[in-house]
């Protein structure tokens, strides 16, 4: 389980997270939900350790990781995969879903992964050639969905993986994203613009504005609670 407690990230004089708490537990999808420059990304990114934290902690399965280094965090099983399509655009599928793969040294087989990830995804076989580069926004996210998981992370963090695509491939992708969490004790933290997107797919959600904790809940209190009133008071009408 995740918990982080009080956690403050700034970037100079900006306070971007001011003292966030919360849990994200296996078996569960939890949702950080908040407009444009609400903190979702930083607290993210502090998370695995991609972005050093001014104060807080942060706990995996009571262990402290707020000062282990990101690489580390993610042989400890924590994947992230970031706002801004990360692949190497210049390299093919096949060379993507490798790098990924080697970079956390797992054990088991890179064949028997790939395969589940073809199963999974039908085109990124067909497209396994193919430089990432060329392939559609879609096509990328489920690329930078397999990076993230194929190695199985009890902890996976996806910052909007829904922005910019169809609303067919966002289904697709929130299936995918609702089995990976179904099996073992997997937690998967997904941040959204759109309140009604996430709660769509999460179990549980916080709802962070100007980088506080607005309020959380589980999913149907978040949505009896009103999803219109959600998103004119805390995520600037959308
Ligand atoms: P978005 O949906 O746009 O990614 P967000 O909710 O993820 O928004 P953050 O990206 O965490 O929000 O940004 C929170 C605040 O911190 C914003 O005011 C932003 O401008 C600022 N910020 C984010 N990254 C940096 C940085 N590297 N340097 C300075 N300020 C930053």
């Amino acid at each position: 389980m995740l918990e982080v407690r009080e956690l403050q990230v700034a970037y100079g004089a900006i306070e971007a997270v001011r003292g966030v708490s919360l849990t994200a537990r296996p078996g569960h999808i939890t949702a950080l939900i908040g407009a444009n420059g609400a903190g979702k990304s930083s607290l993210m990114r502090a998370i695995s350790g991609v972005t050093r934290p001014r104060s807080g902690q942060i706990l995996l399965d009571g262990c402290d990781i707020t000062r282990i280094p990101p690489h580390e965090r993610a042989r400890m099983g924590v994947a992230h995969a970031m706002e801004g399509r990360r692949i190497l655009h210049q390299h093919t599928v096949d060379e993507n879903l490798i790098t990924a793969w080697h970079f956390r040294k797992p054990q088991g087989s890179f064949k028997a992964a790939r395969d589940a990830v073809f199963a999974h995804f039908p085109i990124l076989a067909e497209r396994a050639n193919a430089k990432a580069g060329t392939l559609s926004g879609g096509q990328q996210q489920m690329l930078i969905l397999s990076m993230a998981t194929m190695h199985a992370p009890r902890l996976v963090i996806l910052d909007e993986p829904s922005l910019g695509l169809a609303p067919i491939i966002v289904t697709q992708i929130f299936e995918f994203i609702k089995e990976y969490c179904s099996v073992g004790e997997r937690a998967i933290l997904i941040s959204e613009q759109m309140a009604n997107l996430a709660l769509k797919v999460a179990d549980y959600g916080y709802v962070l504005k100007h980088g506080q904790l607005a309020f959380e809940g589980d999913s149907k209190t978040l949505q009896e609670g009103g999803l219109a009133g959600l998103s004119s008071a805390y995520l600037g009408g959308s």
